[in-house]
C-alpha cells in the first residue's frame, strides 16, 4: 500500500504506485488541457507531485514541451540566478565488499588496483585540490567495514578540515558513503559534514536485487531507508539520485520524486540536492551491457522536468558528462557541477601517474578547473565557491526558507562574486582573471540592496588586498 509517510521503503516507494503513475502518464501524455493545468501549478513554484511530473516527462506535444523547457529555464534563473557552484569528488578508498555489477570497485574485480589513502596521502591530495582553487569536496569510499570503517571516514574529514595551506581551505565536506546506522550518521553530523549523499542506483526492487547480488548493499530496504536514518541522526541536508541506464528512466523518475515527497512528508524538508548520473564505461564495465541507457535528449528532458517539479532542490551534474552535454543542461536547471575531477584514489596529487585502473568511471569532461571556470564565465555564468549556508547554520528548512524568500540576489549572488574574486586572486591564470574581473564588474550591478552593495564592494577590495572568507 502506497504511503509517503511510511518508514518502510516498499510503502513510500510503492512499486504498484509507480506502475499506476506510469500508466496515468502514458494515458495523458497528449492531454493538452491537463498539461496546461500542471504547467500552471508549476509556474506558481509549488512543485509537482510525481504523478503530475510523470505526465510532463512523457508529454509528446511539441508546443507543450517547449513550455516545459522554457519554464525550467525561468525557474533556474529565478532561484539560482546565473550562479553555478563548483565542487570536486575525492576518492579516499576503493576497497569494497559489495557486488554492484555496474561498478568497477565490486569485490570480484581482481584486476583493479585497490588503494586506501593514509592521512598523509589525504593531506597531499587535499593540498593539490586547494591549489586548484576548490573549497567544497565530496568524499567517496567503497563499503568495507574492515578497510574503511566509520572511524577512518571521521578521521579523514578532520584531516581535510584542518589543512591550512596558503590561502586554501576546504570549507564544506560532503560525504558519499554507504548506507549506515543512525549512530554513524550522528557521528558524521558531529564531524561537521555538509550534505550526506547516497544514490539509490535504481528504485526498482527486483532490478536492485539483481544489480546488487552480494554484500550489505543487496538489502533494498536498508539502502532505500538510509536517508530517513540520516535525518534521524541530525543530518538535514541529504542528496539523492539514481544511476540512469540501469532501469527504465520513467520508473526511476517517478520513484525519485516519490522519495523526495516522502522526506518532505516525514521530515518537513525534501532533499537538498538531486544528482543525475548516467552509466559510464569503466574497468570491467561496459555500459552497452545495460540496455536502459538514455540519449542526450531524454537526459535534457529529465533535467527540465526535475527542475520544474522540485524548484528548491539543487541539481548536480558531474564530469561523467561531456562539455557539450553539460552546456546543454546547465540552463535547464543544474546548479552544481564538478570540475577538474579525478575519479581514482590519489589522482590529484599525481595526475600524470594517475592510475586509470583505480578509477570508478571514465571522466568525459577532462578540462582543468581553471578551464571550467573560464568556460562558465564565457557563457555568462558566475562560478561560485560559496559554502556560506552550511557555515552559517542555514541547513535543512533554514536553507529552504532562504531559497523561498527570494534573497538570492542579496545573499547567494554577492557570496558567489566574493568567492569568485578569491579564486581569481589566488588560482586563476591571467586570462581567466581578466574575464572574471569583467564579469564581477557587470554582475555587481545586479545587487538591489544599497547597503549590501556597499559591503560587497568593500569586501571585494579587501580580498584584492589579501583578506579572505567574507560571506552573508
Ligand atoms: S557502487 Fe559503491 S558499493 Fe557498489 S561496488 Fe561501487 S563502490 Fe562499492
Ligand atoms: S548563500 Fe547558501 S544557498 Fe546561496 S550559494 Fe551560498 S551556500 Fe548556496
Amino acid at each position: 500500500m502506497y504511503n509517503p509517510k511510511s518508514s518502510k521503503a516498499e510503502e513510500f516507494i510503492s512499486h504498484k504506485e509507480v506502475l499506476e503513475t506510469l500508466a496515468y502518464a502514458e494515458k495523458n501524455k497528449n492531454n493538452a488541457a491537463l498539461i496546461d493545468g500542471i504547467l500552471k501549478k508549476a509556474r506558481q513554484l509549488k512543485g509537482l507531485t510525481h504523478k503530475e511530473a510523470a505526465v510532463l516527462l512523457d508529454c509528446e506535444l511539441e508546443e507543450k514541451n517547449k513550455e516545459i523547457y522554457a519554464l525550467a529555464e525561468q525557474i533556474k534563473k529565478d532561484f539560482y540566478g546565473n550562479r553555478i557552484v563548483l565542487f570536486a569528488p575525492l576518492y579516499l578508498s576503493n576497497y569494497c565488499v559489495n557486488g554492484c555489477v555496474y561498478c568497477p570497485y565490486h569485490m570480484k574485480n581482481k584486476h583493479i588496483t585497490r588503494k586506501k589513502m593514509t592521512q598523509e596521502e589525504i593531506r597531499r591530495e587535499v593540498i593539490a585540490l586547494q591549489d586548484m582553487g576548490h573549497k567544497r569536496l565530496a568524499i567517496e569510499t567503497g563499503e568495507d567495514p574492515v578497510n574503511n570503517p566509520i572511524e577512518y571516514v571521521l578521521e579523514s574529514i578532520k584531516t581535510i578540515y584542518d589543512i591550512k595551506h596558503k590561502n586554501g581551505a576546504i570549507r564544506r565536506v560532503n560525504v558519499n558513503i554507504a548506507a549506515t546506522t543512525v549512530e554513524n550518521y550522528k557521528k558524521l553530523k558531529e564531524a561537521g559534514i555538509g550534505t550526506y549523499i547516497l544514490f539509490q542506483e535504481t528504485y526498482h526492487k527486483e532490478s536492485y536485487e539483481k544489480l546488487h547480488p552480494t554484500g550489505p548493499k543487496h538489502d533494498y530496504a536498508y539502502h532505500t531507508e538510509a536517508m530517513d536514518r540520516a535525518m534521524q541522526g541530525g543530518i538535514d541536508d541529504v542528496g539523492i539520485g539514481v544511476l540512469f541506464g540501469l532501469e527504465l528512466y520513467r520508473y526511476e523518475f517517478a520513484a525519485l520524486l516519490m522519495h523526495a515527497e516522502h522526506l518532505e512528508a516525514v521530515f518537513g524538508v525534501g532533499p537538498h540536492t538531486i544528482s543525475v548520473p548516467r552509466i559510464r564505461p569503466a574497468d570491467d564495465i561496459d555500459p552497452g551491457a545495460f540496455d536502459n541507457g538514455i540519449n542526450d535528449d531524454i537526459f535534457a528532458k529529465l533535467v527540465a522536468c526535475i527542475r520544474v517539479s522540485v524548484p528548491y532542490t539543487g541539481m548536480i551534474v558531474s564530469t561523467r558528462e561531456s562539455k557539450e552535454c553539460r552546456e546543454r543542461v546547465l540552463h535547464l536547471g543544474i546548479s552544481q557541477i564538478s570540475g577538474g575531477s579525478k575519479t581514482s584514489v590519489g589522482g590529484y596529487y599525481e595526475p600524470e601517474e594517475e592510475d586509470e585502473n583505480s578509477s570508478q568511471f571514465d571522466v568525459s569532461d577532462r578540462r582543468t578547473l581553471d578551464e571550467v571556470v573560464k568556460w562558465l564565465m564565457e557563457m555568462d555564468y558566475i562560478p561560485s565557491f560559496c559554502t556560506a549556508c552550511y557555515r552559517e547554520g542555514r541547513t535543512g528548512d533554514r536553507f529552504m526558507s532562504l531559497c523561498k524568500s527570494g534573497q538570492i540576489l542579496n545573499c547567494c549572488h554577492p557570496n558567489a562574486l566574493m568567492t569568485l574574486k578569491e579564486y581569481l586572486e589566488d588560482y586563476a591564470c591571467p586570462e581567466t582573471k581578466r574575464t572574471g574581473e569583467e564579469l564581477i564588474e557587470r554582475e555587481i550591478r545586479k545587487i538591489p540592496n544599497e547597503k549590501v552593495l556597499g559591503i560587497v564592494k568593500r569586501n571585494l577590495a579587501n580580498i584584492g588586498e589579501g583578506s579572505r572568507d567574507f560571506r552573508f
